[in-house]
């Protein structure tokens, strides 16, 4: 028979959304659930340097900051669930969600902290090399260009962040950017103009990364200027797709409300979602800001607004308890 585990506050995902949640939810008494999904730590786990998390003078690494966040809420009272969510029940309370592993989990309140994953450019020949020289992750994959020439696609903080990272390893980065201007902020913008081993394409979409040798790598990406129509070849033998992040709702369809790009709708200025009891906090909800720090602000005000329905809840049963006595 499949194991169930069950909590006054369960919480899916543990990124700085989800362990913010578990911090507030076990000091509250809470004694939450942490399924921690594929990625435990989330996105920063794919990161290096992370300078504008306050409390740290020095530059801190992502993977670091969310080991202390675990251990943190792991020190309060949290407990953490090495499974992915699956499966989801949420017409009645308490909630009933199951696990990759067959796990059953149930909670009287659940707070959803998934996140978002990386998008792609869907072109069958990005499919055909993931894996073999294209790769949507340049502090995972990085390394092993060491000393090849490499490009990222994208103009956003990932993508120029990711193009300033693999000057590590490589001499030769190629940022190849559909428009003529970036999205990135500007200190980063800066920092990528003045780097000496970094050119930029503007106005180039990626037509085909081009698949060659024994055994299979990537040897080239051919790209369209957007302005001229002109295809021409970029040699690189990496090739890093940083075009953003798709919010992990796949799960939620048909059970919380969401917009239209798929992210999980809440009441402003809250985080409650459509779904009584049900809490959304992180990138999930947010297409705006996207950042650590408010990954973990929305993280703790769904643990406060689980907190005070639980609390209604229960006065509302004594009451009841109370009348039919
Ligand atoms: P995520 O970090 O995306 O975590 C989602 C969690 O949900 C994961 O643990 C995952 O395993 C889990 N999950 C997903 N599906 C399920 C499921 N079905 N069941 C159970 N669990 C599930 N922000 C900054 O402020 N500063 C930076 O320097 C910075 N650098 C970044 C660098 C990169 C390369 C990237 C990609 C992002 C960066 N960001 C940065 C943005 C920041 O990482 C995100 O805003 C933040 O991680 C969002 O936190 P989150 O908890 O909402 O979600
Ligand atoms: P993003 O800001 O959404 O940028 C995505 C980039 O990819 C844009 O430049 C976009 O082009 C391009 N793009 C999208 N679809 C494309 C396609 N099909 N073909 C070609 N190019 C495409 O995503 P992000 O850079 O991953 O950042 C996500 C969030 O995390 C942001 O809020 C960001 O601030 C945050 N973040 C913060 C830091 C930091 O604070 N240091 C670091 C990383 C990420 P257009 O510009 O033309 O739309």
């Amino acid at each position: 028979m499949a194991a169930t585990h069950s909590t006054r506050m369960l919480i899916l995902g543990s990124g700085p959304a989800g362990l913010s949640a578990a911090i507030y939810g076990a000091r509250a008494g809470m004694a939450p659930i942490v399924v921690q999904g594929i990625q435990p730590g989330g996105q920063l786990t794919t990161t290096t340097d992370v300078e504008n998390y306050p409390g740290f003078r020095e530059v801190i690494q992502g993977p670091w900051l969310m080991e202390e966040m675990q251990a943190q809420a792991e020190h309060v009272g949290a407990r953490m669930m090495w499974d992915s969510i699956v499966e989801v029940e949420l017409s009645q309370r308490p909630f009933r969600l199951i696990g990759d592993s067959g796990t059953i989990y149930t909670g009287d309140v659940l707070v959803i902290a998934t996140g978002a994953q990386a998008k792609w450019l869907g072109l069958p020949s990005e499919e055909h090399m993931k894996g073999k020289g294209v790769s949507a992750c340049a502090t995972c994959d990085g390394f092993f260009y060491r000393g090849k020439k490499v490009a990222v696609i994208g103009g956003g903080n990932t993508a120029v962040e990711e193009a300033l990272y693999l000057t590590n390893h490589s001499h030769d980065v190629t940022l190849i950017h559909r428009r003529d201007s970036l999205r990135a902020e500007k200190i980063l913008q800066e920092r990528l103009f003045a780097h000496p081993n970094i050119k930029i394409l503007w106005n180039t979409e990626v037509d085909t990364f081009v698949a060659g040798g024994e055994p299979e790598g990537l040897v080239g990406i051919d790209v369209r200027n957007t302005v001229t129509g002109e295809v021409s070849r970029v040699d690189v033998e990496g090739g890093f797709v940083a075009i953003g992040h798709s919010p992990a709702t796949e799960l939620f369809k048909g059970h919380v409300e969401l917009d239209s790009d798929g992210y999980i709708t809440v009441e402003p200025g809250t985080t409650r979602t459509s779904v009584p009891g049900v809490y959304a906090c992180g990138d999930v909800m947010d297409k705006v800001y996207r950042q650590a720090i408010t990954a973990a602000g929305t993280g703790c005000m769904a643990a406060l607004d689980a907190e005070k329905f639980l609390a209604e809840a229960d006065f509302e049963a004594t009451n009841a308890a109370v009348a039919a006595e």
